[in-house]
Parts: structure tokens; C-alpha cells; sequence
């Protein structure tokens, strides 16, 4: 009996997950524990951690899915809901929401002694195991948070950003953001219509990239050839001080780094409500004190609710971290290509890149060179082989030149340039005649 692949989550990656496998005629059934397709982008799903105020901060025509354009009247920038929408149709357009069994979530994935994987999972009608030939696991990389343990007490409410949905939560309150990346960012322009007061946290310097350059979505004129790292930062640090000015000028530390070394924050609202006196820039929390914070410059303020927009760390929880490859706590899982474990040979991870501006596209293109790889294992062995090898082999750069901070949240970090390309080198090379060799 044949065994069909199985997908674990119906989100962007997930999808394209599903649809790949569809397009190179392999037998697939889905798994995921929210009510229906979008992933994260369904805000009523359990694990989601979009709130109220999402929307994308890259543009759509950089970010859909090339084979499904977004429609003419979807904004630049569009809401979670409209996304929603757009997964919705995506998955009805091409016939597989009804591969998905939704409510049930993998509880476990252990390989099975003749090949391929036992899935455990619990849903509407209980318990299941079934076995599939491989497993592609799309459980997304931003639903699990990253708690710093701050040492003292706060007599306040605290919260993670994914427990945060609304801004009327902020309502009359001293609020206090912990961390400036896009979360963060975006949660303090929130709080500043309704907080009595909104201070930011902030342990480095950012570039602040706006979402409009000369009434165009920024993110789309810096298309075509990509130029050398060094070139580009220096050319677009300047264009950045142009339009959004010095950051240092409204209180925030100068980065340690250089421009796309790490992620972008794509907010140019929070310099205009600093620029308003509306935020107040505080240095790194040193501990939490009873009403209040106490602050590495030794200032100290007092606040009724602080917000932690510390980020999310990768959670495969129902895999033996072995698998992977991966100690389980820090660092990431050591795949080829961010995708294939040398560990076992039916498994592949989906969407743990991140990286400036790779959109679903680049998340597609994964799921793409996983399903033509699979069918290539019966089709042409040998391309597949060759994979395998270059797979067990040492690590190819993907950083495209730029030296990423030595950060945790780095550590899946990608160039999208260099990742692309060294994805499609793979998928044309299983796409090649039989024999023909990369
Ligand atoms: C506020 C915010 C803004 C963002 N903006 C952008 C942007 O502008 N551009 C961009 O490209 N990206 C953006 N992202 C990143 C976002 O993660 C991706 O767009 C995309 O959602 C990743 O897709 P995914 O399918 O890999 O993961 P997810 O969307 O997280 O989907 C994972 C799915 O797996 C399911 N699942 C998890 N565990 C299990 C289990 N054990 N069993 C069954 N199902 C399970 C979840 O319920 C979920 O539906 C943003 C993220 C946030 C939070």
C-alpha cells in the first residue's frame, strides 16, 4: 500500500506545501489544529499572534504567491484579514481545503521501522496514528514566545506580545514595551491612542525602514540584480537617513551593526510619535521593581501594564529533536537548505527561514523542491541521490555576503537572494533529463 505525505499545518507554508505535492501528483493529507486554512493570519486561531492592527510590512507583489496574485483592489500593505481571505481563496482555488483534517493537532512524529512516519494526533473524533512516506512539518516559526526571566517582581500586569489582540487593552494605562523589533514597534504606535503614557525598551539601535519611498512601497525598487552587500548598504543607509532621518535624533541608540546585518524594523510611525514626544525611548531593563522598572542607566519609572516584544523561538515539540539535528533550545535545527535533516531522509522542515523580504514565495519554492525531490526518489533516483549527497555535505552560504549579528533570532537568518537561488540550482537539477547531471 502506498502511504500519502503528510502536512503538518495549514498555514502559508503549509499550503504550498499541499499544492506542490498536488501539482507533481503525490497523494497528501494535511493536519492542522486551528479551524481552518491562513495559519497565523487566522487571528481567532489558537496559535496565531497577529493582533487587531497586522498588517503586512511587505508589500503584497512582494510577498504573494506568484502562481495566485493577490486581487487589484487589495491594498499595498493589506490587514490580516484581508490575508486571511486571500489563504482562504487560495486553498479553494486549488481544491485543498478538504486535504486538511482542522481541530487536530500532531501530538507526535516517530519514524516508522520500514520508512516514513507514525502520526499521532488528536481531533474531533479523538486519538489517530497513521502512517505516512515522509512528513513535511509547516508548523510555523512565530506562535511560540520568547520570555526573557527578568529578575524582581512586577506588581503590573505583564504580557508577551502573543497574548496581546487589542489596544483597547492599553486604555488609560503607563504602558511599557520591552524590545523595538516589528512586533514591538508596531504595538507602541497602538498604545500611543490610548495609554496614558508609552515608553519603549530598546537594547541596540534599528533601521527604520518606512513602508512608502516617493509614494511607492519601498520594498519594490530595490528589485532586479542584487548589488554587493557592501554597495548596498552603503547606498541604501544613506537613502534611509534621507527619508527617515537619524534615529539618534529621537533617542534610540546607533546600531552596532550595519544595515540588514539584522532584521529591518519597517515602521517609520514610531519615529513620527517620537518625534511627537508621544514615546519615550528607555534603555535595557536592569530588573522589574514592584510598581515599576528599573533600567540599566539607573533610571527607574513606574508602569501598569509592560508588554514583552521579545520575540518567538522554534518549537517542533512533537519531534525527536534529533531528528532535527537540534539541541531542542537554542540555535536552530541544522538542515540543508534550512529544510532537509541529514538525520532522516522523509522529513522536511517548511518556513524556518526568515529573511528581508522572501515573501510566501520564497516558502512556496520550498515546498516545491521538496515535492519534485520526492517524486524524483521513483522517477529519476539518481538526481534524488545527488541531492542526498550534497544534503549530507557541508553547508552552503546563504548569507549572501552580509555578516548577521551572532543573535538567536539569526539563527535560520538567510539572504533572500542567495536562498533562492540556491533553492531553484536544487529544484532545476531535479528538473533536469535523466543523467544530464547539475
Ligand atoms: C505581526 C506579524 C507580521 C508579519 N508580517 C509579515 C510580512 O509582512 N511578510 C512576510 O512574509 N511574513 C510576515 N510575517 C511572518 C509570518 O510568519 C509568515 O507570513 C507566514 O505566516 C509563515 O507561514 P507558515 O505557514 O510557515 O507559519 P504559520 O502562519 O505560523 O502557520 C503554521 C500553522 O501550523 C499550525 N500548527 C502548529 N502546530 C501544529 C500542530 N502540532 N498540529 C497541527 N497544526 C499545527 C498552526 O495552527 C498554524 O496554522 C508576519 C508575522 C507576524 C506575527
Amino acid at each position: 500500500m502506498e502511504h500519502s505525505h503528510a502536512v503538518i499545518g495549514a498555514g502559508p507554508s503549509g499550503l504550498a506545501a499541499a499544492r506542490n505535492l498536488q501539482r507533481h501528483g503525490l497523494a497528501w493529507e494535511g493536519y492542522e489544529l486551528g479551524p481552518g486554512v491562513g495559519g497565523l493570519w487566522d487571528i481567532d486561531s489558537p496559535r496565531s499572534t497577529v493582533y487587531e492592527s497586522a498588517h503586512l510590512i511587505s508589500s503584497k507583489h512582494t510577498t504573494e504567491f506568484l502562481e495566485f496574485p493577490m486581487r487589484a483592489e487589495v491594498a499595498d500593505y493589506p490587514s490580516h484579514r484581508e490575508l486571511l481571505a486571500y489563504f482562504r481563496d487560495f486553498a479553494a482555488h486549488f481544491d485543498l481545503t478538504s486535504g486538511f483534517r482542522f481541530h487536530t493537532e500532531v501530538t507526535a512524529v516517530t519514524p516508522h521501522p520500514d520508512g516514513g512516519f507514525t502520526v499521532t494526533s488528536t481531533g474531533p473524533d479523538g486519538a489517530r496514528e497513521a502512517r505516512h512516506a515522509s512528513v513535511l512539518v509547516a508548523n510555523g516559526t512565530l506562535s511560540e514566545p520568547n520570555r526573557p526571566v527578568l529578575p524582581g517582581r512586577f506588581d503590573g500586569e505583564l504580557i508577551h506580545t502573543s497574548e496581546y489582540k487589542r489596544a483597547q487593552v492599553f486604555a488609560g494605562k503607563r504602558v511599557l514595551v520591552v524590545g523595538a523589533g516589528n512586533s514591538g514597534c508596531d504595538i507602541a504606535v497602538d498604545a500611543v491612542h490610548h495609554a496614558a503614557s508609552v515608553d519603549i525598551s530598546v537594547r541596540r539601535g534599528y533601521y527604520f525602514v518606512p513602508k512608502y519611498v516617493l509614494g511607492r512601497p519601498a520594498d519594490t525598487l530595490n528589485q532586479g540584480r542584487p548589488l554587493p552587500p557592501r554597495l548596498k548598504q552603503a547606498i541604501d543607509s544613506r537613502l534611509l537617513k534621507l527619508f527617515t532621518g537619524d534615529p539618534v535624533r529621537f533617542g534610540l541608540p546607533k546600531p552596532d551593526h550595519r544595515i540588514y546585518e539584522s532584521h529591518p524594523v519597517v515602521n517609520s510611525l514610531v519615529l513620527h510619535h517620537l518625534g511627537h514626544g508621544d514615546i519615550t525611548v528607555r534603555p535595557d531593563v536592569e530588573r522589574l521593581d514592584g510598581d515599576g522598572v528599573r533600567f540599566r542607566d539607573g533610571s527607574r519609572a513606574a508602569y501598569d501594564l509592560v508588554v514583552l516584544a521579545t520575540g518567538y523561538r522554534l518549537h517542533y515539540p512533537f519531534l525527536d529533536p534529533a531528528l532535527l539535528r537540534w539541541s531542542g533550545t537554542g540555535g536552530a535545527p541544522d538542515l540543508y537548505l534550512n529544510i532537509f535533516s541529514p538525520a532522516h531522509p522523509d522529513l522536511f522542515v517548511l518556513g524556518m527561514i526568515e529573511a528581508s523580504g522572501i515573501g510566501w514565495q520564497g516558502r512556496y519554492e520550498q515546498a516545491e523542491l521538496v515535492a519534485a525531490y520526492l517524486r524524483a526518489r521513483t522517477e529519476d533516483p539518481a538526481a534524488a541521490a545527488a541531492l542526498e549527497a550534497r544534503a549530507a555535505g557541508p553547508r552552503p552560504d546563504l548569507s549572501g555576503g552580509y555578516r548577521y549579528l551572532g543573535l538567536e533570532r539569526m539563527s535560520y537568518y538567510v539572504n533572500k537572494d542567495a536562498y533562492r537561488r540556491a533553492v531553484r540550482a536544487e529544484i532545476e537539477a531535479l528538473a533536469a533529463p535523466a543523467g544530464a547531471g547539475r
